[in-house]
């Protein structure tokens, strides 16, 4: 969770150091002043409802003709308030949503 970027930002890799370096300290996490988190209800198969995603629930989903977020993005990801100007437009979405599935 990115506090300007929201759920719009996602990382593939990690760097290994053999020292420890001095990082700022983290900015204040907008989950903490979520009223409402829409992510939670957002999910059509309730996949983030248990300890870790469930990824084959998700993907059992996608592939249900229509399914939104295969036309659209992840509708958790779309449901945050926070980063909605970061977005991507519907057409690269449904690309990556692609080769997720
Ligand atoms: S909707 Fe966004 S800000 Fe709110 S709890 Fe979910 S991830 Fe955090
Ligand atoms: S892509 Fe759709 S089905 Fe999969 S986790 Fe996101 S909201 Fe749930």
């Amino acid at each position: 969770m990115h506090d300007e970027a929201g759920l719009w930002l996602s990382y593939r890799g990690a760097l290994g150091l053999t020292e420890r370096i001095e990082a700022p300290p983290p900015p204040p996490n907008p989950c903490a002043s979520c009223r409402d988190k829409p992510c939670l209800s957002a999910c059509p198969v309730d996949a983030f409802a248990g300890a870790t995603y469930d990824v084959a629930g998700c993907k059992a989903d996608l592939d249900r003709p229509g399914n939104d977020c295969m036309a659209r993005g992840c509708a958790v990801r779309r449901a945050c308030p926070v980063g909605r100007e970061h977005g991507r437009r519907e057409a690269q979405s449904a690309f990556h949503m692609r080769a997720f599935r």
